[in-house]
């Protein structure tokens, strides 16, 4: 049991990666809250999560990129169980477009989700962490964080972005005990990826078949998709490390599609 008792916010966890990494977390042990816009989703899941491993769960209906409803959330979770231990912010979508019709609302939302979305839960567990002196902090990154692709200009933004978060927060939280470091995956078969099939085979103009085997696993050492499962051990070894040591990093899952 890796995580015995800790208490875990990941948000998005009503779906793919986040969902996989509650399950996760609440095999070994932890007490897990699913943060989610969708709010029947995230009751299923903490129903279900609950039943499988017999550990403490909670459905927080959260928007990520409210301050209210992140303080709201977490003041919930803290209220509950006294603390919070482990962060994954993880909550995000996609929107693809060639830069000269992406619209300017949807790199705002873009950037609102995944940026506003990983600073607001930040700040919001920090003065909890620092009271205990530990803490750790993930972020949901990409090969994206590392690598840009044709008509992701918003996203790969925001995923860059959140490398230059985690290092400042594991620069000013490391004196205290918190910890921050971003995953960083390569395609995974979730409802997000689903989505993007259809939409970049007609932006491109090829097969989603191509698709697949030349935009999203073409450069993959075997041509294999990452897995929820992949993403779920990588968030347990950051969550479960037991020294500071291993802070302001960003690990990449990808089958070898980016190496560094
Ligand atoms: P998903 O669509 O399966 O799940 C995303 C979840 O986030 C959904 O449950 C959705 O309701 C929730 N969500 C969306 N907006 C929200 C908001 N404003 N507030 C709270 N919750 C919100 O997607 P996924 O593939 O599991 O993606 C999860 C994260 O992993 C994202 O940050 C994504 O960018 C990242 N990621 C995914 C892949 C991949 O290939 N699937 C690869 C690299 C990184």
């Amino acid at each position: 049991m890796k995580l015995k008792d800790k208490v875990c916010i990941v948000t998005g966890a009503a779906s793919g990666l986040g969902l996989a990494i509650a399950h996760k977390y609440a095999s070994e042990g932890a007490k897990v809250a699913i943060a989610d816009l969708n709010a029947d989703a995230a009751q299923k899941a903490a129903d279900e999560i609950k039943d499988a491993y017999g550990t403490d769960t909670k459905a927080l209906v959260m928007d990520v990129t409210s301050e209210d409803a992140v303080n709201d959330g977490v003041a919930a979770v803290v209220e509950a169980w006294g603390t919070v231990d482990v962060l994954v912010s993880n909550a995000g979508i996609q929107i693809v477009n060639p830069i000269e019709e992406f619209k300017f609302s949807d790199w705002k939302k873009m950037l609102a989700i995944h940026l506003d979305g990983a600073f607001l839960t930040s700040k919001a567990v920090i003065p909890h962490m620092y009271k205990q002196g530990s803490g750790a902090i993930l972020f949901m990154g990409s090969v994206h964080s590392k690598d840009a692709s044709k008509l992701k200009s918003a996203y790969v933004t925001a995923k860059h972005g959140l490398l230059g978060l985690a290092r400042t927060i594991a620069r000013e939280g490391g004196p205290k005990g918190v910890r921050t470091n971003v995953i960083c995956p390569g395609f995974v078969r979730t409802p997000l990826v689903e989505k993007q099939i259809p939409e970049q085979a007609k932006e491109l103009g090829i097969s989603e078949d191509e698709v697949i085997s030349k935009v999203m696993l073409g450069n993959t050492v075997d041509t294999e998709f990452t897995t929820v499962e992949d993403i779920a051990e990588v968030a347990l070894f950051f969550a479960a490390f037991p020294s500071n040591a291993l802070t302001g990093q960003s690990l990449l899952a990808s089958h070898g599609w980016v190496m560094e």
